[in-house]
Formats: structure tokens, sequence, C-alpha cells
């Protein structure tokens, strides 16, 4: 079991850095492993265990709510009037402060500040009889974003909020059925086909039985449009659409409504890559390899100083001295949140000799919290909440900047209200707090 679940989440570590775990079924018991760390550290010396089990489950984390402690890592496994349970997590739950309040006073001991725990916490507490009908009962209870997978004794249960905010997708083999939230997971257990696990729907696998249950209406959607832009890898097909070719999309809209086509278009890796390629080929403008990337740095975006991100950029991109020197240089990347990177590159491009640069976002500008999902900063450390893109250009020392309007967003994609814009547009498809919510304690 232990291989059949690392590769998969292997493929899936850009979803989440901070730590990885797997739980399965194993003589009857789950069992767990999990840490702070990267998949290959945390999980890499079980892959040569033979452990024979039906049902098993994994997850990367990144967190939103509830800080990075090994108490807030998943899958969740507990023993409750139920039975054993292990829970995997994707989302955030937009009424976890009040549902934990009214648990609380009820008597519930908290382990995590993880929105995860209070799930179980509501299965626990259902007077109904059985884990399946406890969980058909609390799920309506719970607003915003979900994308769970359960195992229950020798069962596995995938379930994914009414608005459908983060992906989860369905494949099978000849002798598996394998949920993962991208189709780059089900890649590496060679499993061409998929279908998505759709909004409100509970999906039931038991000895290679599926049962499908709808267990709310769905009016609306509310899928997150900054998978496509930022957060999913290229190669997966995410709501439908490929990736890839939806950021070439994107980089193709920034470029029809471009007036300066500089000498040579670089993106900035690699989330700018597929954005470029798009922008290279609508403006006619060559695509260069200006940047390159050091895959062994860190995440710059999560850590804590000013300082330590700046140094965290300067370590991960370099500039190609040759390729940049004399140029009119566009550059691409898939969006701006506090501008840490964007004035480093500039920085860095300008050391490199570049004559003009010209910096294009393929999102639009990022003003408000998202309460699904998304690590943003607390509205004040958003740039664009301070600076229009002509102030934003000259504090960065760019010589332009541009991003790409909603509009345009929305016409990239061939279903625009079923997405939800909340980090740029601020209207979200279901109720919110009003205050931001960033706590990672
Ligand atoms: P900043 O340097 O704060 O402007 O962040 C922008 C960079 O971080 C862009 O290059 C994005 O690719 C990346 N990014 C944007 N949003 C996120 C996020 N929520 N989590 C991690 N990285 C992000």
């Amino acid at each position: 079991m232990p291989e059949r679940l690392f590769y998969p989440l292997f493929a899936l570590q850009h979803r989440g850095q901070e730590a990885a775990g797997i739980a399965y079924n194993r003589n009857k018991k789950v069992v767990f492993y999990k840490s702070l760390g990267m998949v290959s550290g945390v999980l890499s010396h079980y892959l040569g265990e033979q452990h024979p089990s039906k049902v098993g489950i994994g997850h990367v984390r990144y967190s939103t709510q509830g800080g990075n402690k090994i108490e807030n890592a998943q899958p969740f496994c507990i023993a409750c009037n139920k039975g054993q349970i292990a829970f995997a997590h994707n989302g955030n739950i937009s009424n976890s402060d009040d549902l934990r309040a009214s648990l609380f006073d009820k008597g519930s001991i908290f382990q995590s500040t993880s929105d995860t725990e209070l799930i179980l916490h509501l299965i626990s507490r259902s007077e109904k009889a059985t884990f399946r009908e406890a969980l058909l009962e609390i799920l309506p209870k719970l607003q915003g974003a979900f994308s769970g997978i359960f195992i229950h004794e020798d069962t596995l249960y995938a379930v994914r909020d009414p608005l459908g905010f983060r992906p989860l997708v369905m494949g099978q083999s000849l002798d598996m059925t394998v949920f993962a939230s991208e189709t780059c997971a089900l890649d590496t257990l060679g499993i061409p086909d998929h279908e998505d696990v759709q909004p409100a729907e509970m999906i039931i696998v038991k000895n290679g039985r599926i049962d499908r249950v709808q267990w709310a209406p769905v009016n609306q959607k509310g899928q997150c449009i900054f998978e496509l832009i930022y957060f999913a890898r290229p190669d997966s097909t995410v709501f439908g659409y490929s990736v890839h070719m939806l950021r070439k999309k994107l980089g193709a809209a920034l470029a029809a409504i471009d007036d300066h086509h500089g000498d040579i278009v670089i993106s900035v890796p690699d989330s700018g890559n597929s954005a470029a390629l798009g922008y290279s080929v609508t403006s006619g403008t060559p695509l260069e390899h200006g940047l390159t990337r050091n895959h062994y740095s860190g995440r710059t975006f999560i850590q804590p100083t000013p300082e330590t991100r700046e140094l965290g950029v300067r370590l991960k991109l370099h500039p190609i001295k040759r390729a940049i020197a004399g140029k009119k240089v566009t550059i691409i990347d898939d969006s701006m949140v506090r501008g840490t990177t964007s004035k480093i590159l500039i920085s860095l491009l300008r050391e490199a000799g570049a004559k003009e640069i010209h910096l294009r976002l393929s999102a639009p500008e990022i003003k408000n919290p998202c309460f699904f999902g998304i690590d943003i900063p607390t509205p004040s450390e958003l740039i664009s909440n301070r600076m229009t893109p002509s102030q934003i250009a000259r504090f960065i020392g760019a010589d332009s900047v541009q991003f790409l309007p909603i509009d345009s967003l929305r016409s990239c994609v061939d279903n625009p209200d079923d997405f939800c814009y909340g980090c740029f547009a601020g209207t979200y498809p279901c109720p919110v707090k009003d205050s931001p919510m960033r706590r990672k304690d």
C-alpha cells in the first residue's frame, strides 16, 4: 500500500510542502504515518514495506487555517462511536469559527487548530447510527470548501462541497479506484482517464463497488479560478480544463491588450511558463529562456519576513545575462501578491543589463482574502490595495506593469459564471466573515 500512496502524493507535492502523511487499513485497523516535511522526507522509508491493504489515503499540507504544526498534519485518524476514521481534507470551512464555538460549548476537546478536526467532531456527535448516515447529516452544516476523502473500516468515501471550490477527480484501473486533487497523481499510477467528483456528490467505494449519492442540490458553482491561474500543475486537467492550455490562453489574452511588445518575452519559471508561451505566440515576440530556477530552494511565499522572502527569491531565480543584456524585455508571471518577487526580479534583470522591462501578470489584481483554501496575506499586505499598476511599476522599478482584466480572464473559460473570483473581485459565492481569515496560530 505505501507505494500506491507515495507516488501520487509525490506528484501532488506542489499543493503543499509543509507536512505529508498516509493512512490505510491494516488487519482491520487504521494505521498512519505523518510528519512535517515533504513527501520524500516523510514517507520514502515506508516505500519498501509490504502492507497489503484494500484502502488507503494520503495528504500534503499547505496551511491556510491552522498553523504549520504536527497536530494539524493530515490524515486525521480517530476512533469514535462510529468506528475508526481517517480523513484527508482540502479546502477551508468558512463557518468553522461558529461550528467550533458551538462544539466547544458542548464539551468537545480540540487537539488541533485546523478546521478538518471539527468535521470529525461533528460526525462523532451525530446521533445517527452509522458513519454513512452521520456524514450525510453533517455535510449540509458545512459552508465553504471541502474536497475530502475518508476511510471508514474497509470503505472509502469521497465528498465535494456543493459549490465545488476545490477539484477532486476519480480514476479507475482494473484493480483500483483512485481519487486525487489533480490528474497528474493518476498519471503516476498509469490511469489515463478520469471524471470529476461532482459538487455535492459523495462517492462510496467498497470491495470495488461504487455507489454515488447526490447529497445536496447544486444551484451554482464556485470553482477556484486561482487553481487554473497558479495552483495546479500544468500537466493536470482541472475542472475539465487542461491547465497548460488555459494558461496559454491567459498569456494570449494579455498579449492581445498589450501595446508594448518587447524584443523578447521571458517567463518567471515555473508558474509563468505557459502564459509566456501564449503571449509569445499571439504577439509574435520571441520567447527566450531568461531566468533559471533553482529547484532545490524552498518556497519563498511562506517565509515569515520580507528579508527572508527576498533572500528566497534571489536564491531561487537567476537571470541568464547573455539572453537579456541590451534587450527590451517583457516578463510574464502568473500573479502579484505582495510584490516581493517582482521587485527583486526587476532589479536582477536590470543588473543583467535589460534595456526596458515590462511586467505582465496573467491574473487580475489580488485585493481580497481567500476564505476557501488559498493562502493570501492580509489586505494591507496586498500591493494592489495600496498602489495602482503605474505606482507599482515605479515602486518595483519596471517600465510598465499590466494585469489581466477580470473580463479578459472570464473570456478565457467556457463557463465564466461557474468560478469564484473572490480574491480579485471581493464577492464570494457563499457567505464569509468580514474579517480577513489569517489565523496561523
Ligand atoms: P509576491 O512575491 O508576494 O508578489 O507573490 C507572487 C508570487 O508568488 C508569484 O510569482 C506567484 O507565482 C506566487 N504565488 C501567488 N499566490 C501564491 C500563493 N497563494 N501561495 C504561494 N505562492 C503564490
